[in-house]
This record gives structure tokens, sequence and C-alpha cells, in this order.
């Protein structure tokens, strides 16, 4: 069941079965000036992201898997079908009755098994560009996104990785000609997307988020609207979770993912660093920090219980 069923373009909407990935969707859609927006970082299923509530590197732009799916098809227990919003709708909204939709996303399979999805798609921007800015602390980097927002720049994607994680990520690169001949400085860093309809727009954004950097002690901005770059730049972010367990032979990545209003977010990673420091456990972050969402990732061998115990016990640290 990997086949996109139906792309009605004048609606900006597909539905898709449960096989069909993001990549595979988008690679179905280039021909159609149209994309899937949603982006975990993972080439996850469109059914998967579904089933596990999930949002990405765009949502600050273009939303969460919730705010882009229109209808399920689910099987549930008994083996009846159910239409979340009746068989073939694809409204954009929808004032009777209950939010059947909603209370599928996010229920891993619990409650049913989504055989097919209609889901939203997106104009494909005719400009791009792409940034990098390292920072002194964590604070002034999460200061700087939230200037952004406030300015209402329409940013596309904002994310954050402290130094652990570009150290990992400059270690996983080395010798990858193919993604990286660059290295970047191992600080506090946000990684900045913009997309418009122009080149001048997406240059415009660049440099008034530049402005805004610099202005909360941010060091160089790099940003470029060459595509090789910017594909250079989000294969780093894209392998961000492979660099870190790549640090150590053998493990298995254990993500924890937590979400705070963005005026804690800066608190909550700097305590999530001195736990990891007291607890003498290594972890590197990467955040979504356009929507206060942070992940800590730990390079952990599952077969050894002290170790485990203690990765659950920071987690349970973190969520609390
Ligand atoms: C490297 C990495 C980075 C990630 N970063 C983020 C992130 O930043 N933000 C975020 O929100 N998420 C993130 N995730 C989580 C990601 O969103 C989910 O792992 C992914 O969406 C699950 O899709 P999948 O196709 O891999 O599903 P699977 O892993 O196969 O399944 C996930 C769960 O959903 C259920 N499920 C799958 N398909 C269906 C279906 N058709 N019907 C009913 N239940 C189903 C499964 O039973 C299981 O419980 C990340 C994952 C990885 C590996």
């Amino acid at each position: 069941m990997d086949q996109v069923l139906e792309v009605n373009e004048q609606d900006f909407d597909c539905v898709v079965q449960p096989g069909v990935t993001r990549t595979k969707l988008n690679e179905v859609l280039r021909e159609s000036g149209l994309f899937f927006s949603v982006d975990p970082g993972a080439d996850a299923s469109v059914c998967g992201m579904i089933a596990t509530g999930a949002s990405g590197t765009t949502s600050v732009r273009y939303g969460t898997i919730k705010n882009n799916t229109k209808n399920l098809e689910v099987v549930l227990s008994d083996g009846s079908i159910l239409y979340t919003r009746g068989k073939g709708r694809r409204p954009w909204k929808s004032s009777a009755g209950y939010n059947l939709t909603d209370l599928f996303i996010g229920q891993e399979g619990t409650l049913g098994i989504i055989t097919s999805a209609c889901v939203h798609l997106h104009p494909r921007p005719q400009a791009f560009s792409a940034a990098v800015c390292g920072f002194k602390s964590i604070k002034s980097a999460i200061d700087a996104v939230v200037n952004i927002r406030q300015m209402a720049i329409p940013i596309a994607r904002i994310e954050f990785l402290d130094e652990e994680q570009i150290k990992a990520c400059n270690l996983y690169n080395e010798g990858k000609s193919e993604y990286l001949a660059e290295r970047h400085e191992e600080c506090p860093t946000l990684f900045l997307e913009f997309h418009g309809a122009s080149e001048s727009e997406v240059e415009q954004q660049a440099i008034t988020a530049e402005e805004i950097c610099t202005a909360n002690n941010g060091r160089k901005f790099k940003w470029s609207v060459d595509s090789q770059v910017i594909n250079r730049l989000w294969s780093a972010r894209h392998h961000a979770y492979y660099a870190t367990i790549g640090t150590k032979k053998g493990s298995k990545g254990f993500s924890t993912d937590v979400c705070v209003p963005i005026s804690r977010l800066a608190d909550v990673i700097v305590n999530t660093k001195k736990d990891l420091d007291e607890h003498e456990i290594y972890g590197t972050i990467v955040g979504h920090v356009g929507e206060g969402n942070f992940h800590v990732l730990l390079a952990v061998d599952e077969h050894n219980s002290d170790e485990m115990k203690q990765t659950w016990e920071f987690s349970d640290r973190l969520v609390k």
C-alpha cells in the first residue's frame, strides 16, 4: 500500500496510502509545483507521522501534521471502516459534528489502523535562502528566535543545535566531501531558512534576520541563496541523529521530546545541560525552537540495564 492515490492540484491536497513516505510523496509532486511540508527530520511515512502526531523543521511556517490532515480512512478493531470526515470528502473546514480526524492523530495505532490519508499540500516557493549563525550563549540564540518571530519574518525553518550537536556533526561529516567541506563553529547555533516568491524577498528576510542575530550577540551570520549550500546545511541537520549515535560505536539512539512556551525555552535547555553534566550523561540537543520544541539525543547501549535506568530517569526529570 505505497501509492499516491490522488493529487488535487487546484485544491492543494492529495490522498496517500500508508506506505508513502515524505520523500516519495515529494518526488511524485515534483512536477506539480506543490509540496508536502511536514518534515520530522527522518523519512517517515505520512500515516506514521499522523499516527505519532509529528511536527518538524518547517512547522513554524506550515504547521504540524495536525494542521495538515484533512481526512482519514481508518480500519477499527472490529474490521469496520471509518472515514473521519466522510468517504471521499476533502473539506477545508467542517463545523458538522465531532472532530474525529484529530482523535486519530497521535493515537499510534491504539484506536485503529490508518489505511489512507488526505493531507494538505503547499505551493513550492519560487525562492529559498538559508543561513547559519553561532551564538555566545543558548539564551542569546533563543532571544534571537523570539525577536525574529516578533518581527513577523515568515521564517520557514529555525533550528537550534547546541555545541555538542555541532561537534558531533563536524565529526560525522569529516571526510564526507559530498556533504560538508565546511565545519561549523562549535557553539550554540541556529540554522534558518526563508521561503518567498522572489530572490529579493528571501534576501531581504535574511538581511533582517542577520540584523536581529547580530543585535543578540550572534557571531558570523552566513547566508546564501545557492541551492547546493542550502542542501549542504540541511544535510547536517538531517544527519544530526546519526552524528550523535556515531560518537559511540554500537549504540542506539534515544530521543526525548518536550515542548514549552518559547519564553521558558532558554531556561529549560540550560537546566537540561546542567542535569546532563551533573549525571555525566553524554547528550546532544536539537530543537525546532520556533515552536519551543527540543530533543535531547542520547547514544545508549540498550543491553546495559544501569545505563538504560539512568537514561529513563533523566528523561523523566526532563519531562517533569
Ligand atoms: C531521526 C528522527 C528525528 C525525528 N524528529 C522528530 C521531530 O523533530 N518532531 C517530531 O514530531 N517527530 C520526530 N521524529 C519522530 C517521527 O515523527 C516519527 O518517528 C515518525 O513520524 C513515525 O513514522 P514512521 O513511518 O517511521 O512510523 P513507525 O515508526 O513505523 O510507527 C510509529 C507508530 O505509529 C504507528 N503507526 C504507523 N503507521 C500507522 C498507521 N498507518 N496506522 C496506525 N498506526 C500507525 C505504529 O504502530 C507506531 O506505534 C523523529 C524520528 C526520527 C527517527
